[in-house]
Protein backbone atom coordinates (compact mmCIF):
# COMPACT_ATOMS: atom_id res chain seq x y z
CA UNK A 1 0.00 0.00 0.00
CA UNK A 2 0.99 3.86 -0.55
CA UNK A 3 0.30 5.97 2.22
CA UNK A 4 1.02 9.34 2.09
CA UNK A 5 1.31 11.48 5.64
CA UNK A 6 0.64 15.69 5.98
CA UNK A 7 0.91 17.20 8.97
CA UNK A 8 0.31 21.26 9.02
CA UNK A 9 2.75 23.15 11.62
CA UNK A 10 0.62 22.28 15.17
CA UNK A 11 -0.27 18.86 14.16
CA UNK A 12 2.87 17.63 13.97
CA UNK A 13 2.82 16.66 16.64
CA UNK A 14 0.23 14.03 16.77
CA UNK A 15 1.62 13.04 13.36
CA UNK A 16 4.87 11.84 15.24
CA UNK A 17 2.84 10.10 17.76
CA UNK A 18 0.68 8.46 15.62
CA UNK A 19 3.57 7.07 12.97
CA UNK A 20 5.10 6.02 16.99
CA UNK A 21 1.81 3.95 17.48
CA UNK A 22 1.77 2.39 14.36
CA UNK A 23 5.28 2.05 13.31
CA UNK A 24 5.02 -1.72 12.54
CA UNK A 25 1.77 -1.41 10.48
CA UNK A 26 3.48 1.31 8.84
CA UNK A 27 6.87 -0.25 8.38
CA UNK A 28 4.82 -2.82 6.16
CA UNK A 29 4.29 -0.51 3.51
CA UNK A 30 5.20 2.60 1.06
CA UNK A 31 5.23 5.78 2.83
CA UNK A 32 5.61 9.41 1.27
CA UNK A 33 5.32 12.60 3.21
CA UNK A 34 5.35 16.02 2.79
CA UNK A 35 8.96 17.26 3.27
CA UNK A 36 9.00 18.61 7.42
CA UNK A 37 6.72 16.12 8.18
CA UNK A 38 8.40 13.24 5.93
CA UNK A 39 11.64 14.21 8.14
CA UNK A 40 10.11 14.48 11.65
CA UNK A 41 8.47 11.40 11.14
CA UNK A 42 11.63 9.76 10.00
CA UNK A 43 14.02 11.13 12.76
CA UNK A 44 11.55 9.82 15.03
CA UNK A 45 10.87 6.54 14.05
CA UNK A 46 13.16 5.13 11.79
CA UNK A 47 10.46 4.31 9.37
CA UNK A 48 11.75 5.06 5.52
CA UNK A 49 10.00 8.11 3.88
CA UNK A 50 10.09 8.95 0.47
CA UNK A 51 10.03 13.36 1.01
CA UNK A 52 8.23 15.48 -1.45
CA UNK A 53 8.87 19.10 -1.24
CA UNK A 54 7.41 21.00 1.86
CA UNK A 55 4.00 21.78 1.76
CA UNK A 56 3.88 25.32 1.21
CA UNK A 57 6.59 25.00 -1.67
CA UNK A 58 4.78 22.96 -3.50
CA UNK A 59 4.55 19.29 -1.39
CA UNK A 60 0.46 19.44 -1.08
CA UNK A 61 0.55 19.62 -5.25
CA UNK A 62 2.72 16.87 -5.57
CA UNK A 63 1.24 14.60 -3.22
CA UNK A 64 -2.47 15.77 -5.11
CA UNK A 65 -0.58 14.70 -8.32
CA UNK A 66 -0.10 11.24 -7.10
CA UNK A 67 -3.60 11.22 -5.90
CA UNK A 68 -5.17 12.01 -9.18
CA UNK A 69 -3.50 9.35 -10.87
CA UNK A 70 -4.59 6.88 -8.24
CA UNK A 71 -1.43 6.32 -6.68
CA UNK A 72 -1.82 6.60 -3.21
CA UNK A 73 -3.90 4.40 -1.58
CA UNK A 74 -4.52 6.35 1.82
CA UNK A 75 -4.02 9.20 2.92
CA UNK A 76 -3.19 10.91 6.09
CA UNK A 77 -3.48 14.74 6.42
CA UNK A 78 -3.20 16.15 10.17
CA UNK A 79 -4.88 19.62 9.36
CA UNK A 80 -4.74 23.04 11.41
CA UNK A 81 -8.09 24.35 11.25
CA UNK A 82 -7.84 27.13 13.26
CA UNK A 83 -4.52 28.89 11.73
CA UNK A 84 -4.60 30.08 7.82
CA UNK A 85 -2.36 28.91 5.29
CA UNK A 86 -0.06 30.87 3.43
CA UNK A 87 -0.95 27.51 0.74
CA UNK A 88 -4.65 27.34 1.82
CA UNK A 89 -5.46 26.61 -1.96
CA UNK A 90 -3.37 23.53 -2.21
CA UNK A 91 -4.72 22.24 0.71
CA UNK A 92 -8.07 22.57 -0.24
CA UNK A 93 -6.94 21.13 -4.22
CA UNK A 94 -4.98 17.69 -2.17
CA UNK A 95 -8.96 17.28 -0.37
CA UNK A 96 -10.90 17.67 -3.16
CA UNK A 97 -8.76 15.24 -5.14
CA UNK A 98 -9.15 12.43 -2.68
CA UNK A 99 -12.87 13.05 -2.86
CA UNK A 100 -12.65 12.99 -7.35
CA UNK A 101 -10.77 9.98 -7.11
CA UNK A 102 -12.16 8.23 -3.72
CA UNK A 103 -9.27 8.04 -1.80
CA UNK A 104 -9.51 6.94 1.55
CA UNK A 105 -8.66 10.40 3.31
CA UNK A 106 -8.22 11.06 7.37
CA UNK A 107 -8.42 14.61 8.64
CA UNK A 108 -7.98 14.19 12.37
CA UNK A 109 -6.28 12.30 14.81
CA UNK A 110 -9.50 10.08 15.38
CA UNK A 111 -10.43 9.20 11.99
CA UNK A 112 -6.52 8.41 11.20
CA UNK A 113 -6.45 6.10 13.96
CA UNK A 114 -9.28 4.16 13.07
CA UNK A 115 -8.08 3.89 9.04
CA UNK A 116 -4.58 2.24 10.43
CA UNK A 117 -6.02 0.00 12.74
CA UNK A 118 -8.31 -1.08 9.37
CA UNK A 119 -5.01 -1.08 7.92
CA UNK A 120 -3.47 -3.61 10.71
CA UNK A 121 -6.46 -5.95 10.10
CA UNK A 122 -6.18 -5.61 6.20
CA UNK A 123 -9.47 -4.13 5.48
CA UNK A 124 -7.81 -1.42 3.07
CA UNK A 125 -7.54 -2.63 -0.55
CA UNK A 126 -4.83 -1.46 -2.75
CA UNK A 127 -6.34 0.93 -5.44
CA UNK A 128 -4.51 -0.68 -8.33
P1 LIG B 1 5.37 20.11 5.63
O1 LIG B 1 4.10 20.44 4.81
O2 LIG B 1 5.30 18.69 6.05
O3 LIG B 1 6.54 20.34 4.70
O4 LIG B 1 5.40 21.06 6.80
C1 LIG B 1 2.82 20.23 5.36
C2 LIG B 1 1.85 21.23 4.84
O5 LIG B 1 1.76 22.32 5.45
O6 LIG B 1 1.20 21.00 3.83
Amino acid sequence: MRIALIAHDKKKDAMIKLAIKFKDVLAKHEIYATGTTGTLVMGETGLKIIRMKSGPLGGDQQIGSMIAENDLDLVIFLRDPLTSQPHEPDVSALLRLCDVTKTPLATNITSAEIMLKALERNEISKRK
